[in-house]
């Protein structure tokens, strides 16, 4: 339930406002707009009197949220949610690329990587430590190695890092990460997702692969309700019957996630696609469709990848599509 308030209120009165509903042993949640205040109510409301609320002087309107997401819904907090990291921007108008390897395999490597998509403009680096491989014999990332060597790439490069993690027993790993990912095969992992919400980092989820739009806001309300509000959210393709790619990109979810939530919304065209070759065809339509970034993978040598390899842009091929989709940009906001 939210309650808007009447536009030119004191802070006073809406601190007593608040100070009343917690009283009844509810959370608040206050989004201060650029037009008006909504004071965000969290828990069981069935014992407020709903119509004491809706008569108070300050308060102009009370609506139900039917939906059972409530701290990423729009309705919540009108206004776009923007992450900034180490000066780098994301959501709100701003648009960052998220580039690197699928996974950390030597220094030589990352920061050959680092350093290329970081001339081709983008925002952030990534790359994995920990690997979520289908099967246990393949390559499952340097671990604690691999995130020493991400943070060496951003000492020298100056870029925010993003890693996923797989386990909250690694948390102490991530103490210097900027942007934790949770990928589409941990989106669920609730205990995960609890532990992410008492820390203060922006954590990006990545739509499971048999995950619903909903279920996925529903991870970020995991997360959300711990007290962590710094969420990205990721479409990375989703399970079909289509052989033809990896995944199927489902570009519509960028559309209504923005209808849906506050949250940015960016799109991995390189796990959605899973060839090389439709990345850039992809990326360009994720931004024309309002993506707030996009995650592309990138290898200083793709044919000998230990993850991903076919699906990764080459840093010369990265750069034309950064360049291809800043044009696509100054299009959409003309
Ligand atoms: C990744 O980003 O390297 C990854 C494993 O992604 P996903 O969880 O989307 O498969
Ligand atoms: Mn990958």
């Amino acid at each position: 339930m939210i309650a808007i308030i009447r536009p030119d209120v004191e802070q006073q009165k809406i601190d007593s406002l608040c100070d009343w509903l917690r009283s009844r042993g509810l959370g608040v949640h206050v989004a201060v707009g650029e037009f008006q205040t909504i004071v965000g109510l969290i828990g069981d409301t069935t014992a407020l009197d709903i119509g004491l609320l809706e008569g108070l002087d300050i308060v102009e309107r009370v609506q139900r949220i039917s939906e059972p997401f409530k701290s990423a819904n729009r309705k919540f907090h009108p206004d776009d949610t923007v992450i900034e990291v180490g000066g780098v921007k994301l959501g709100g108008g701003n648009f960052a690329m998220i580039a690197g390897p699928c996974s950390v395999e030597n220094r030589n490597q990352i920061l050959q990587v680092a350093r290329s998509v970081k001339e081709s403009g983008a925002g952030f680096l990534r790359g994995g430590a920990f690997k979520p491989r289908t099967s246990p014999y393949d390559f499952q990332g340097l671990a604690a190695e691999g995130i020493d060597l991400l943070l060496e790439a951003k000492r020298e490069t100056g870029m925010p890092i993003v890693t996923e993690i797989m386990s909250a027993h690694h948390l102490p790993l991530f103490e210097h990460v900027d942007v934790i990912q949770v990928g589409a095969r941990n989106i669920q992992n609730f205990e995960l997702l609890k532990e992410l919400g008492h820390i203060d980092k922006p954590i990006l989820l990545k739509r499971g692969i048999a995950g619903t739009l909903k279920e996925l806001l529903m991870s970020a309300e995991y997360v959300m309700a711990g007290g962590n509000e710094k969420i990205i959210l990721c479409e990375r393709g989703i399970r079909s019957y289509e052989t033809a790619t990896r995944n199927t990109l489902d570009l519509s979810a960028v559309p209504v996630l923005h209808e849906l939530s506050h949250l940015p919304v960016v799109v991995d065209p390189s796990h959605a696609t899973g060839v090389a070759r439709l990345v850039r065809p992809m990326a360009l339509a994720a931004a024309a469709a309002g993506a707030d970034g996009l995650m592309i993978e990138v290898h200083n040598d793709p044919r000998n990848a230990l993850c991903d390899g076919a699906q990764s842009l080459t840093p010369e091929e990265f750069a034309d599509v950064a360049r291809r989709v800043r044009e696509i940009r100054s299009i959409i906001h003309d």
